[in-house]
């Protein structure tokens, strides 16, 4: 018999949301509360730096779900409150307002929080991080004709970021520390890809820079002296250098924390009556056979109904391959898999590069896909999962070639 009565969900992100769904669409009936350190309802986050940022999406349109589903399926959201402490023993959770909660489940999605940049000037007004609407807003009314926006980051953030301010003719200065963009995830050849991308839309992109300080005037940001000297004058800054799981209130509460919070293949925690989800979790798959932590998008989407299914008294595992996308410019791209730098021998590329048309595979010494990514080619990441998940070697003269269907592989 299932004996769970009350389950506390801690955080406002999209694994929040899709938690408290899976819940009462298992047929769940008991008590339960999100706390949500923000003051809004569970809202996706991806749009922020892509078509909200643009302009072209509402704030209603990135919410998990409007406020009436939430009423309708007895959901508390308590908004713009933060879990302060987790006794394990006890099971509660105190709240920043004092109150303590009951729990029988708990679950830890708290997603991450954006890395700040440790030098001089890096407070000043003027310099923007882009983790919340309300960031998302500040960094589009930076945006018009002659105005000059500084990226620290060639990240995601930085890049997905400059498309979107080059559309409004923003002057855009893209400072990264690598040599590439994105290198430490894709690679020399793809990187180049989106560099070249990025250029040919006009960014100003600065590679293997490093910053000394953030320049200021009355305590306002006026641009970035770079290690060697030089200054880069700027109007606004938005710093995308990556981010650190939210695992703080976990640790505190002497849940195993390595890497995020250490969750088994059901997403279970050290704490059998703890699950962790989204970016936080650093999970043990079962699929690709080690540890992964994955910061992106679809891992809070599909992670809860597994950490859910297995809440309820249910034998599950979570086996779904990490997936994100991106939108720039004109280029439109998914990713899936797992290939850490370092893990793949070489990468193959089928279709065509310069025309920024291809799909790209991480092959390992066995020639076996670790993952991929498709570039303005669409509908094929299900024919390439089962590639993947398979961990069967393939002949990459015949991966290369886009005459032989991906069944045939
Ligand atoms: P990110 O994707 O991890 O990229 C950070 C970039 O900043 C890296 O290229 C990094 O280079 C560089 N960097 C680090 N320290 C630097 C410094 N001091 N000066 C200059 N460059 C520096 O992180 P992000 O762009 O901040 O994004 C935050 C999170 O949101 C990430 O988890 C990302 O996956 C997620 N996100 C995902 C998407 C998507 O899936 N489409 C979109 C937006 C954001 P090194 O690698 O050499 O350190």
């Amino acid at each position: 018999m299932n004996t769970v009565q009350n389950v506390i969900v801690i955080g406002g992100g999209l694994a929040a949301g899709k938690t408290a769904e899976a819940l009462r669409q298992d047929g769940y009936e008991g008590a339960v509360t999100l706390i949500a350190a923000e003051n809004h309802l569970p809202y996706e986050r991806p749009s922020l730096s892509k078509d909200y940022l643009f302009g072209r999406t509402e704030f209603d349109d990135a919410l998990v779900h409007s406020a009436d589903w939430y009423q309708d399926h007895d959901i508390t959201v308590r908004q713009g409150v933060t879990a302060t402490a987790i006794d394990i023993a006890g099971h509660t959770v105190t709240l920043g307002d004092g109150s303590t909660l009951p729990y029988d489940k708990l679950v830890l999605a708290t997603g991450s929080i954006a890395r700040h940049l440790p030098l001089p000037g890096a407070d000043a007004d003027g310099i923007h991080y882009l983790r919340t609407v309300e960031e998302s807003d500040a960094i589009r009314a930076t945006f018009g004709q002659g105005k000059r926006l500084v990226l620290i980051g060639g990240g995601w953030i930085g890049l997905e970021v400059a498309a979107a301010a080059r559309a409004s003719d923003t002057t855009v200065t893209i400072l990264e520390g690598g040599k590439l963009p994105l290198l430490r995830v894709l690679g020399d050849e793809i990187a180049q890809v989106f560099a070249d991308l990025h250029t040919a839309n006009g960014v100003d992109l600065r590679t293997d820079v490093q910053i000394a300080e953030i320049t200021t005037e009355h305590g306002r940001a006026t641009g970035v002296r770079l290690a060697d000297g030089e200054g880069v004058p700027a109007d606004a800054i938005v710093i995308g250098i990556g981010v650190s799981p939210e695992v703080e209130i976990a640790k505190a509460a002497g849940i195993a924390v390595d890497n995020g919070v250490l969750v088994d293949a059901a997403l279970r925690t050290s704490d059998p009556d703890v699950f962790a989800v989204g970016d936080i979790a650093n999970h043990q798959h079962p699929i690709l056979g080690q540890r992964v932590r994955v910061e992106h998008w679809a891992t809070a989407l599909n992670q809860p109904a597994a950490a859910v299914s297995a809440l309820l008294g249910n034998d599950t595992e979570y086996t779904e391959l990490p997936y994100f996308y991106s939108d720039q410019y004109d280029l439109g791209c998914e990713y899936i898999g797992y290939a850490s730098p370092g893990s793949y021998d070489r990468v193959v590329i089928r279709g065509s590069l310069a025309k920024r048309e291809f799909v790209a595979f991480w092959l390992d010494a066995e020639n076996r896909i670790l993952a991929a990514m498709n570039v303005n080619v669409w509908d094929v990441i299900d024919q390439i999962k089962p590639l993947i998940a398979s961990h069967a070697s393939v002949d990459p003269e015949r991966l290369m070639d886009p005459e032989i269907p991906y069944a045939q592989l």
